[in-house]
């Protein structure tokens, strides 16, 4: 039987309650579609500072290494918040995961479960139909650029942030895009500043480049300020966003804007291997932790994209996301999100019908129709 090993690494905050709640689902979702998954757990962020002193202690480091991919909850708090900035949870710890394991590409799939339209701050009429992907280079750009720092001049003190891209950067993580472009409805956006900065002059080109590789997807570029307003005015028209690092920041998190809710929303850092770290768009969330409130959802589809990036198990990856829909279609919903209290869910409660679904639902898939006629 094919197996995988995963570092389950839950963190801080709402992170362990989401982990724990979601590893069951996979296990299901692995035995329903044969395969199997072997999970290590590790200490990260704050809690692996109280533990051993540092974010991501060597041996965390270890089990990721002999792991296929890294499931991760959060990490973060205000206990860490006075440490110096290089060793608050953050920064201490998936700064170092992403440069181990060369994960220079985000992903962030923002789309809207028709049921969940009311959730979104635009118009049902505007969020309904949106499925996009971010696709945001993550290991280069401004916030890694030298000379980075601060001088101080006769006129007082100047700050330097460099922006500065290489076109070897720029051609691998294009190269993800394009990808996933071929596999989703072939249109590829760049978003770029090309009019004023020069390091976006060379992402055009060499985004060109690439694009003769795959004649089938359709190229387009924006420029970010336009992006930023398209997002919201029309966001049903994009299908792959490619931007650099910071620019993927800014837009990725309005986009998650869209959906409604920071608990809805998975990431996938990958690179040119099949390793990967998943875990979702939000924070550890400190003003929910502990109260069994916390949506599952963006870990459970955290879940799901592990599923399909590292593991090519695309069929169980599916069943998790029509076993979500499916439960939001019944009308539960964690507190989030939730419009009538009859059917609030704690995040146990709700991850437990996911489960209750996907079993369901492949049992129903099993058995024979038979019609009404003889
Ligand atoms: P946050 O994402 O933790 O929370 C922002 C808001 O969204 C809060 O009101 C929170 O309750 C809500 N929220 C987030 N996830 C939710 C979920 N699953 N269900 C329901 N509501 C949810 O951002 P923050 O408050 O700015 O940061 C808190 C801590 O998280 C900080 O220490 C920050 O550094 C850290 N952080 C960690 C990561 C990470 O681990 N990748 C990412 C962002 C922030």
């Amino acid at each position: 039987m094919k197996t995988y090993r995963v570092a389950v690494l839950s963190g801080d905050g709402i992170g362990p309650e989401l982990v724990r709640a979601t590893i069951p689902i996979l296990r299901l979702a692995s035995h329903l579609y044969g395969f199997e998954l072997i999970f290590e757990e590790a200490l990260v962020g704050g809690t692996a500072i109280e533990a051993t002193g540092k974010a991501l202690p060597l041996e965390t480091l270890e089990i990721c290494k002999r792991s296929q991919a890294i499931f991760f909850g959060a990490v973060g708090g205000k206990q860490w918040d006075s440490l110096p900035p290089e060793k608050q949870p953050e920064r201490a710890a998936l700064l170092p995961l992403r440069k181990t394991f060369s994960l220079f590409a985000n992903l962030r799939p923002v789309s809207c479960y028709p049921e969940l339209l009311d959730a979104s701050p635009l118009k049902p009429q505007i969020a309904s139909g949106v499925d996009l992907i971010i696709v945001r280079e993550l290991t280069g750009g401004i916030y890694f650029g030298q000379p980075k720092g601060k001088i101080y001049t006769e006129q007082g003190e100047k700050a330097i942030d460099t922006l500065v891209y290489e076109t070897s950067e720029i051609e691998r993580v294009s190269a993800v895009a394009f990808e996933i472009a071929l596999r989703r409805r072939k249109k590829l956006t760049l978003v770029d500043k090309a009019n004023v900065l020069e390091s976006s002059v060379l992402w055009r080109k060499t985004v060109k480049e690439i694009a003769k590789n795959y004649p089938d997807v359709q190229l387009n570029f924006m420029y970010v300020d336009n992006a930023a307003l398209q997002l919201v005015l029309k966001p049903a028209q994009f299908d792959v966003i490619l931007c650099e690092n910071l620019f993927g920041d800014i837009l990725s998190d309005e986009a998650a804007g869209i959906a409604g809710s920071l608990g809805l929303l998975a990431s996938a850092s990958i690179g040119s291997t099949k390793f990967g770290l998943y875990e979702p768009a939000g924070g550890s969330a400190p003003d929910i932790a502990g109260k069994n409130i916390a949506n599952p959802i963006a870990q459970i589809l955290s879940g799901a994209l592990m599923f399909e990036y590292s593991f090519q198990e695309e069929e169980a990856a599916q069943a998790i996301r029509t076993a979500v829909g499916d439960v939001l279609k019944e009308g539960y919903r964690t507190a989030d999100i939730a419009q009538d209290p009859s059917y609030i869910c704690t995040t146990e409660q709700f991850a437990d019908k996911v489960a209750q679904k996907l079993e369901e639902n492949f049992k129903s898939k099993k058995e024979p129709v038979f019609s009404e006629k003889p």
